[in-house]
């Protein structure tokens, strides 16, 4: 039977590690770190997501401010207001919640957040650290999924490890986190072919696809470690829906350990970006 790796009660822990971090600052500075959250337009999941986010941040002390903005917000404003959040010093932390409407420019919009503040860690600059190895703020669901693993693996050296999907935001970090490790680490997409024989080499498979149950049992050695970051909303046919991963889970049993969907790397992610709002915090101090 596989080991199920308890996601939640992993975020549990480090957002009581960082509590205390954030209890530290409070004591020697009198001022908790603060995280700017900017949600533009009314997309249902982003502001559940930004809700969430918020709550979190008040459970660990974490100030938040919120910039709700219209759907049709200029371009030019927003760039002002990240202007505007960049020069404050009271600000640690700057999120803006994805996706942006169409007529915002992401890319430029990420671009003008001061890298120091990124705790997305999606500006160029931090991106460029992480492929070099050179410190920076790590995007929060690669980092969340780096300790999911180190809860398992002591020594990465000589493991394969296969990930599934190469997006900015998940595989690509992932994939640089992993050999920062020394593990040997194959990145694979929806192009790949014979991607079944790909991920039975693996000694660890990180899928990302966003493909419901794409990793079948067969793809899956005997004790492999897989980490199923997908979240796929299911319709049922009673009309209500279920979240899937992007994992048969039901046919791992013979992997060494698997995340669970709900309640593997999401509450890591949430926890992570509470994580790094701390860090850049830290960092602006000193
Ligand atoms: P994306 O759509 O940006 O990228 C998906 C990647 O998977 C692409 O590189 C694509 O080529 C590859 N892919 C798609 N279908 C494939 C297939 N059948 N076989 C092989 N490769 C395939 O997605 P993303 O933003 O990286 O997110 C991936 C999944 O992870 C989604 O389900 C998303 O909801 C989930 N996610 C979860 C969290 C979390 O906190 N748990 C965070 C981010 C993303």
């Amino acid at each position: 039977m596989a080991q199920i790796i308890d996601g939640r009660a992993m975020a549990r822990a480090l957002s009581d590690e960082t509590a205390a971090r954030v209890a530290a600052m409070v004591a020697d500075s009198g001022q908790p770190p603060a995280l700017a959250v900017v949600l533009v337009g009314d997309d249902p999941a982003s502001q559940v997501y930004v809700r969430r986010k918020i709550s979190e941040c008040a459970r660990v002390g974490i100030r938040s401010v919120e910039h709700r903005l219209p759907v049709d917000h200029p371009q030019d404003a927003l760039l002002t207001l990240i202007d505007l959040l960049n020069s404050d010093p009271a600000i640690h932390g700057i999120l803006i919640q994805l996706p942006l409407p169409p007529h915002i420019d992401a890319a430029l919009v990420l671009d003008r957040i001061d890298p120091a503040k990124d705790v997305d860690g999606f500006h160029p600059v931090n991106v460029g650290r992480l492929s070099t190895g050179t410190g920076g703020l790590v995007p929060c669901t690669p980092l969340g999924i780096m300790r999911l693993l180190d809860s398992v693996i002591d020594d990465y050296r000589g493991l394969n490890a296969v990930v599934i999907g190469k997006s900015n935001i998940v595989g690509k970090p992932v994939a640089m986190l992993l050999l920062e490790r020394e593990a040997t680490v194959t990145v694979t997409h929806i192009e790949t072919l014979h991607l079944p024989d790909i991920a039975r080499k693996a000694d660890i498979i990180v899928a990302a696809a966003g493909a419901p149950h794409l990793v079948r049992g067969y793809w899956v050695k005997p004790g492999a470690i897989v980490i199923d970051v997908g979240i796929n909303r299911i319709a049922q046919a009673d009309g209500s829906s279920q979240i899937v991963g992007d994992c048969a889970t039901q046919e791992l049993d013979h992997a060494r350990a698997v995340t669970p969907v709900p309640g593997g790397v999401g509450p890591m992610t949430i926890a992570c970006l509470l994580h790094n709002t701390v860090l850049a915090a830290e960092r602006a101090r000193t």
